[in-house]
């Protein structure tokens, strides 16, 4: 990526509600540790308003994007080109112009994986749960497919989302059911994974108790990066606990990389990122 002048390029987070995320935080030094003439912006956008984003990166006002809440599936089907990852998941959270062309990749996947390096976890024969079935959802399937999960349930309000994942997916591991189900759905599950929206409202995706009847190894993973009643419910119970912080900035360093061709500053990253999520905290955020 070259800038042509000395303007700096804009890279947008495209989503709604977008004001309380991180990306901007960790982005811009990274774009600044590396000296690259990037501006990393937030675009607030609804549904309606997503055309007219998506021309606005086909006319070259903006060099990129990453997409969040909940445009992801949408925006997949707005691609000229997507990546075999991206159409696996059959949802996007980056876009890079290339030429006069979109194309969408997800690096949600490659987060959800990286984030789980550093954890004993043996995926074979172990059954793992997703709450939610949004964009953000489909990422962390392919990932627990991909690892070689033994068998996946995906729990949704919505459960004709669920159904679609578990089609565009057309692995016999998965099952699909609703929400209401949790407590005969997780029992003995090895992973409890928190893919829903409701992290940010202070709200409980599933009952108190269906904490108890994991595994007692179980790992409950919240994709929220901050403290949420899901994971203090779920320590609460014994269980170790993984927040989304992690996974954000895996996927942004893969984004970043997409966008740039270069190497992302991962140290820079995290610790921007861990630096403004305990600002937030100190703050009562
Ligand atoms: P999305 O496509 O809008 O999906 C939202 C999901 O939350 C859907 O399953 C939706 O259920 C569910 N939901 C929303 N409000 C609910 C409610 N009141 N009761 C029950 N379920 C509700 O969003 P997304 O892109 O998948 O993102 C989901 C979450 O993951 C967000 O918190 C996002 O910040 C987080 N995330 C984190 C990372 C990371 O790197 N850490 C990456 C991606 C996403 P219905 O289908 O029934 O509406």
């Amino acid at each position: 990526m070259t800038p042509p002048s000395n303007e700096p390029q804009r890279i947008v987070l495209i989503g709604d509600p977008v004001a309380h995320s991180l990306s901007p935080h960790f982005q811009q030094p990274a774009f600044d540790a590396l000296n690259i003439n990037v501006r990393y912006e937030l675009a607030q956008t609804s549904t309606s308003e997503l055309p007219r984003r998506m021309q606005q990166l086909r006319d070259g006002l903006f060099a990129g994007a990453n997409v969040t809440i909940p445009h992801k599936e949408a925006v997949f089907a707005m691609m000229d080109r997507v990546s075999l990852i991206a159409q696996r998941a059959g949802a996007v959270n980056t876009i890079v112009l290339d030429g006069d062309e979109l194309f969408g990749d997800n690096t949600d996947v490659h987060g959800f994986s990286s984030s789980l390096d550093d954890i004993d976890f043996t995926f074979e024969s172990q059954h793992a749960v997703i709450l939610g079935a949004g964009g953000a959802a489909r990422g962390v399937a392919v990932a627990l497919l991909e690892a070689g999960i033994g068998s996946l349930t995906i729990l949704n309000r919505t459960v004709s989302r669920a159904e679609s994942i578990a089609a565009t997916l057309d692995d016999a591991r998965i099952s699909t059911a609703s929400v209401d189900d949790a407590r005969q759905k997780c029992i003995g599950a090895h992973m409890l994974v928190n893919a829903t929206a409701l992290g940010w409202h202070d709200d409980l995706p599933v009952d108190r108790d269906v904490f108890a009847i994991l595994s007692p190894n179980a790992i409950a993973y919240d994709l929220t990066y901050r403290e949420t009643p899901f994971l203090t419910a779920a320590r609460a119970a014994g269980l170790a606990t993984v927040d989304g912080l992690a996974m954000l900035v895996h996927q942004g360093a893969r984004s970043f990389e997409l966008w740039t061709g270069r190497q992302a500053p991962l140290d820079v990253m995290w610790q921007a990122a861990v630096a403004e999520r305990v600002a937030r905290s100190d703050r009562g955020d």
